[in-house]
């Protein structure tokens, strides 16, 4: 599972494609809320802010 800017979008569903060999799902951080989950305020590869969760 990764949280990312919208920029890393492209690497993360790539990295998750190597690792899972599956095609993942992909929640707008933005428009969705969790009542038992706080996702991640930055993204996992630079310091933007997560908007996009792909697992
Ligand atoms: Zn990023």
């Amino acid at each position: 599972m990764y949280c990312v800017c919208r920029e890393h979008v492209e690497l993360a569903i790539d990295k998750f494609v190597d690792e899972y060999e599956d095609a993942p799902d992909l929640v707008n951080l933005q428009t969705t809320s969790f009542s038992e989950w706080t996702p991640p305020a930055r993204c996992d590869w630079c310091d933007g802010p997560a908007e996009v969760l792909v697992l």
